[in-house]
């Protein structure tokens, strides 16, 4: 297993999904987490209880990644409440599906704004702190949409394929300040933000993912939690899939 002992970590989006599966798995790895979330605060407390039951310490902190004063506002609490910042996974992330001829501008920037500017706001308000360390690690969930594109996901497609170029910047930029940065991008995963998919859809997909099946969050957790570790110290600018050899 990863070891991440006295590492502390912020993870958005971590009330809910993949995002509370990565906060639990960094906590059962040793770190301290801080729990981000936008509207469900009794989930991310849930969250925060089930990581000090594992006798890490934990705090959740609300902010609206895609606004910058609330991220500047939330990675100081972060450091506060925690001593300090190593980790960053920007997680956090949005659909709002629509076939590209009848998208609006509205629906194109604001899953644009949560999901890309807000790892963009998130990355810059935690290297800061990660330089004074000489060490850091920062994990973007991207999705195999931002590398296949996707039917209806113009928007969040380009969002996911942005965070690539942010997440290569920010890697040639930080590697001699001791810090990585990569890249997950999952495929079809468990989670609400895959529930509400269509039966003919939901079958389509299982007959192109080689593994037959959809993914669980604890198998995107585990590649992040190793990205994460000091045993990953020689990886950056990757982009690693978790898809069941979908993107292959
Ligand atoms: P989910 O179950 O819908 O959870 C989304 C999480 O993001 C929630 O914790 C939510 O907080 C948070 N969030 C949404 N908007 C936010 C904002 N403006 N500021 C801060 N937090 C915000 O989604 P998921 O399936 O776990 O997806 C997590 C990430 O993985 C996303 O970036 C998604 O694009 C990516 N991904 C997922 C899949 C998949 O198949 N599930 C595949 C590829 C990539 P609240 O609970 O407070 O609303």
């Amino acid at each position: 297993m990863a070891d991440l002992s006295g590492r502390r970590a912020l993870v958005t989006g971590a009330s809910r999904g993949l995002g509370r599966a990565i906060a639990l798995k960094l906590a059962e790895c040793g770190a301290d987490v801080a729990v981000n979330y936008v509207k469900s605060e009794a989930a991310a407390q849930e969250a925060v209880a089930a990581i000090v039951g594992m006798g890490r310490r934990a705090v959740a902190v609300q902010a609206d990644v895609a606004d910058e004063a609330a991220v500047k506002r939330m990675v100081a609490q972060t450091v506060a409440e925690l001593g300090g910042l190593d980790i960053l996974v920007n997680n956090a992330g949005l659909v709002q599906d629509q076939y590209l001829a009848f998208m609006s501008a509205e629906q194109f920037r604001h899953v644009l704004d949560v999901c890309l500017t807000g790892a963009f706001f998130c990355s810059k308000a935690a290297v800061r702190h990660m330089m004074k360390g000489k060490w850091g690690r920062v994990v973007n969930i991207s999705s195999d949409a931002g590398l296949m594109g996707d039917i209806q996901r113009a928007n969040y497609a380009a969002a996911k394929a942005g965070m690539i170029g942010l997440t290569k910047s920010l890697a040639r930029e930080m590697a001699a300040q001791g810090i990585t940065a990569n890249a997950v991008a999952p495929g079809i995963i468990e989670t609400d933000l895959t529930a509400d998919m269509p039966g003919p859809r939901r079958e389509g997909l299982l007959e192109i993912i080689p593994l037959k099946r959809f993914g669980r969050p604890e198998e995107v957790a585990a590649l992040v939690a190793f990205l994460c570790s000091e045993q990953a110290s020689y990886v950056t600018g990757q982009v690693l899939g978790v898809d069941g050899g979908l993107r292959m």
